[in-house]
């Protein structure tokens, strides 16, 4: 099959692939993009492989990046963009399930085909536009089917993060999970406690953000793989309620606000401990729980001006959105109202600190000057104090004589 037309990004690709063919070598388009043309999708990095070794790669151009040399990866600057080329290679033996114990390079593009994960994957581009399909993946993206290249088995064996993979795709592309493929997932679903959980929850975290997150995580259900990731053994019957709490065409803003409606379905009773074990930053596990934190809250009260203050108006609406997706009573506006009338949104703001108690008050410095000025925060949120500095004064002056 030819491409009529080739998209811009590939146009601007193109001298690349010629300066290696002049050089004497192959190279083509290969990976998601190629994917993701073909399905008449966005497409964000141009992938190159080529037979030229990464020292011979080099030489074609003047300036590059070694990025991942030990992989056969080269970073080319060229054309104002950036573009990775990788040598053809295999990835023969797997000891440890996680990653090649060794990577060959070799000149033919076939054998780099061969080991990619699906055959949707593992297409390749040529300059004419001419696609090579080994694999007949052409087929698969018009039944919209996730197969993998060569035997399935051999494949999720040498390899586990690949089973994420296929879930993640069946999320991102909307495709079903071919039968021979889906089987050796779930026979190989195991072999995920082998894999790295930084990789395991990246591939995690962006099925959740896929426009068909539902398809990924009905997947996840079926092969039972979930019973192989951290903390989520034994989740059998959540998933299903998971799915069910919430509305059908719901879409996650971002990562927190995804990863939090999860651990609300899950009921999962300590949020950082749970992303800790994920191995997720620290910054992440707060924001996640402070989002837990306010669903728990909305559920018993109702939204003040002190909320905003304390969680963020960030927080606060993502939180709404959750509950929207649930059939909540939910009120967007209040939200707004509220956050505009906040005198402060930051402790920073306001216009007396210690420095200033000490000086001009003759305040000593300790744990009463500290509850000072908790009270002094908390009443300007509650609007009972102007941000002034006489009010101030007179307010905590009111606090020393009642103590
Ligand atoms: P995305 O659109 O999310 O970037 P992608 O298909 O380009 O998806 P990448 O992780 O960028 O995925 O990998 C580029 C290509 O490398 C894939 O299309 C696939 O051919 C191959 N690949 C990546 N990871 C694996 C793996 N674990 N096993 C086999 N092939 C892989
Ligand atoms: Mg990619």
């Amino acid at each position: 099959m030819k491409l009529e037309t080739m998209p811009s990004d590939f146009q601007k690709a193109l001298p690349l692939l010629t300066k290696i063919k002049e050089a004497g070598f192959e190279a083509y388009f290969v990976g998601g993009s190629v994917r993701d043309v073909l399905l008449g999708r966005d497409i964000h990095d141009v992938d190159i492989a080529t037979s030229s070794y990464p020292e011979e790669t080099k030489r074609i151009f003047e300036r590059t990046v070694d990025i991942g040399i030990e992989h056969g990866t080269v970073l080319v600057l060229e054309n104002g963009g950036e573009y990775e080329i990788t040598t053809f290679r295999t990835e023969d033996v797997y000891v440890d399930y996680r990653r090649p114990s060794s990577v060959s390079f070799v000149r033919s593009l076939e054998e780099d085909l061969k080991r990619r994960d699906f055959t949707v994957n593992a297409f390749a581009l040529d300059e004419t536009g001419e696609v090579i399909d080994l694999f007949d993946g052409l087929t698969d993206l018009d039944n919209k089917l996730l197969r993998a290249v060569g035997q399935a088995e051999e494949r999720f064996n040498e390899d586990a993060l690949r089973i994420m993979r296929g879930l993640r795709f069946a999320a991102t592309l909307d495709f079903d999970i071919e039968e021979v493929t889906f089987e050796a997932m779930k026979d190989h679903a195991p072999l995920l406690e082998k894999i790295s959980v930084e990789r395991s929850f990246i591939e995690f975290d962006k099925l959740l953000m896929a426009p068909f997150w539902r398809k990924g995580i009905k997947a996840l259900q079926a092969t039972e793989a979930y019973n192989y990731l951290p903390d989520l053994v034994g989740t059998i019957e959540k998933w299903q309620s998971f799915l069910d709490s919430i509305a059908e065409d719901f879409r996650f803003t971002n990562s927190e606000q995804a990863w939090a409606a999860l651990l609300l379905a899950l009921k999962i009773k300590d949020p950082k401990a749970f992303l800790k074990t994920w191995k997720t930053s620290v910054n992440f596990q707060k924001d996640v729980e402070r989002i837990v934190t306010i669903f728990n809250y909305r559920l018993e009260k109702e939204l003040t001006k002190e909320e905003i203050y304390t969680f963020g108006r960030e927080a606060i609406l993502l939180t709404e959105e959750l509950r929207q997706a649930q059939g909540m009573p939910v009120d967007f506006e209040l939200i707004e109202h509220l956050d505009k009338e906040l005198v402060i949104h930051d402790k920073h703001e306001i216009v007396v600190n210690g420095g200033i108690l000490i000086k001009e008050l003759g305040l000593k410095p300790g744990p009463e000057m500290g509850r000072f000025l908790n009270a002094v925060e908390k009443a300007i949120v509650c609007g009972d104090l102007a941000n002034e500095k006489d009010d101030i004064f007179s307010f905590i002056k009111g606090l020393t004589k009642g103590a």
